[in-house]
């Protein structure tokens, strides 16, 4: 069995050399020559003097150019960190910093990196513009070297930073390819892949949605489609002209695409599956995804530290006529464990809510240099806490209510933000909403929506606090309601709760 990404490029190579590995717009790298590619990364990585261990870091979009040097690293146990185009050079430098990189690879379109860097490095790593790095793969001469092995980390993911500051997820082969091993031992025809099947890479590389999604198709052998970031009207020509069958989406993206005039004359005849995930999805959202792709769903639930997907809701428990099950973030994959534990770290009776803990060959090595986080989530026997709460049914299903730290608590009663978004998201006037407690003399907390109106609509808030109240327990429903114009979301498209709230708790934390 296949384990690194040494190892599936050099099966890939040999199986499928000239089938397409990579595309994106008009570049294309067949399996042999992403072998090539690869090989003359690690060579060259080697020849600068970087040595296993080390790490490098890319500060772009998504690029074929990424995937080549991540992949070339990896097979010599040079560790990349991608971090995020969309955050401030301040916070590029942050993550740098953090990673002390020996060298930072600037994507095409980010010249100017070096001087938005400039003063802010506490080292010095060299800074490699996008033609250099090119430059360096077709000048270098492969060389031998020693491949990394199954549990060398290979890969450093920053978390999405919703709830803090980013922290450094250290991921190793085994993690990397541990979804391909749990789902093909999972055995059910979404898990198997087709001759003729593509998947797109168009959420972030600097989140495992987006890396992920590349791994997914080198894993399988087949096309990687890399869109350079998300925009429908890319995503609608993979679909259309380079037979995309998979993709993987977060819920504010899916809405994009929705809401883009295009959508509805789209041809997806070939496309198959859609994965969706990494935050709670609106059930109106998903019935009218649903009624609009044709294609069979999937969800995802998962974390960086897990690697991504260590539960998937599959398929057929996507029925929009009202099955309960479609709440559900699904079962976990074979091999991976879920547990349900109660505030003293007892396990809890089935379909009690408590925090989802999980292990599995997903869980990352640790937190890159913080050892008392990494103790705080990680237990001594592998168990990493995901600060989600939730609970499992009779079935072994997952249900997801939100975060641990978004509950509101009102009255003496639990509130889970997500299923008050989910209730008020299906009104006529609202485009998002986000929900979240405020401070409250009499009962402690209340609860807060904040809505965007659909174009042309106006919200109003006696009028979504009554369709709340058709549709969820009176205690759960807003007291009430704000509009604003666009909700504070992160790059991988989370709503950013701290954010709204902090205004309101100004004083009192
Ligand atoms: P940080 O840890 O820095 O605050 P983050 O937790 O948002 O950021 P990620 O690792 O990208 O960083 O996100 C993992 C989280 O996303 C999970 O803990 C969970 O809260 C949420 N999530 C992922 N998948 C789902 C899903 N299918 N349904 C609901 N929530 C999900
Ligand atoms: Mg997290």
């Amino acid at each position: 069995e296949l384990f690194t990404f040494d190892e599936f490029l050099t099966h890939w190579a040999s199986e499928r050399a000239d089938r397409v590995a990579l595309r994106e717009e008009d570049r294309v790298y067949t399996y042999a020559e992403l072998d090539e590619a690869t090989a003359r990364v690690a060579s060259a990585l080697f020849a600068a003097g970087l040595q296993k261990g080390d790490r490098i870091a890319w500060i772009g979009k998504n690029s074929d150019l990424y995937f080549i040097l991540f992949y070339g690293a990896a097979r010599a146990g040079i560790v990349m960190a991608p971090i995020g185009w969309r955050l401030s050079p301040t916070e590029w430098a942050f993550i740098v910093n953090d990673t002390q990189a020996k060298m930072v690879f600037a994507g095409p379109g980010f010249d100017t990196l070096a001087d938005q860097l400039a003063g802010k490095l506490d080292h010095a790593p060299t800074i490699v513009g996008a033609a250099e790095a090119r430059a360096m793969i077709d000048g270098a001469t492969r060389t031998a070297f020693a491949p990394s092995g199954t549990d060398d980390a290979v890969l450093q993911l920053y978390t999405s930073g919703t709830t803090g500051n980013p922290k450094g997820a250290v991921l190793s082969n085994r993690n990397l390819f541990a979804l391909r091993k749990h789902s093909s031992d999972l055995d059910m025809p979404y898990t198997k892949w087709d001759d003729d099947e593509a998947v797109l890479v168009a959420m972030p590389c600097a989140h495992i949605g987006g890396t992920g999604l590349g791994i997914m198709a080198l894993a399988a052998g087949l096309p990687g489609i890399i869109l350079a970031e998300f925009n429908p009207d890319g995503v609608f020509d993979a679909v259309e002209q380079h037979g995309v069958t998979r993709f993987f989406m977060v819920p504010a993206a899916l809405q994009f695409l929705l809401m883009h005039p295009r959508c509805a004359s789209v041809d997806y005849s070939r496309l198959k599956y859609i994965l969706y995930g990494a935050a709670p999805i609106p059930l109106e959202l998903l019935r009218q995804c649903i009624q609009m792709f044709g294609a069979q769903f999937i969800q995802a639930y998962g974390m960086t530290e897990t690697t991504g997907t260590i539960s998937m809701l599959p398929p057929e428990d996507h029925d929009p006529a009202g099955n309960a099950r479609m709440r559900s973030a699904g079962k976990p994959l074979p091999g991976v464990e879920i547990r349900i534990l109660g505030p003293d770290g007892e396990e809890v009776p089935v379909g009690d809510v408590g925090e989802v803990v999980t292990r599995s060959s997903n869980n990352m090595l640790g937190y890159w240099n913080l050892p008392d986080a990494t103790a705080k989530t990680v237990s001594a026997d592998g168990w990493i806490r995901t600060g989600d709460a939730g609970y499992l049914d009779e079935d072994g299903y997952l249900f997801i209510h939100d975060r641990m730290k978004d509950m509101i608590i009102s009255g003496g009663e639990n509130i889970y933000p997500a299923e008050v978004e989910s209730a008020i998201f299906g009104h006529p006037s609202v485009q998002e909403v986000a929900v979240f407690g405020i401070p409250d003399d009499k009962w402690g907390e209340s609860v807060k929506a904040v809505c965007v109106a659909k174009p042309g609509m106006t919200v109003d808030e006696a009028d979504i606090i009554a369709w709340a109240r058709e549709r969820i327990a009176p205690f759960k429903c807003p007291r009430s309601v704000d509009v604003i114009d666009a909700l504070p979301r992160n790059a991988s498209g989370k709503i950013l709760r701290k954010d709204l709230r902090a205004p309101y708790w100004a004083g009192f934390e």
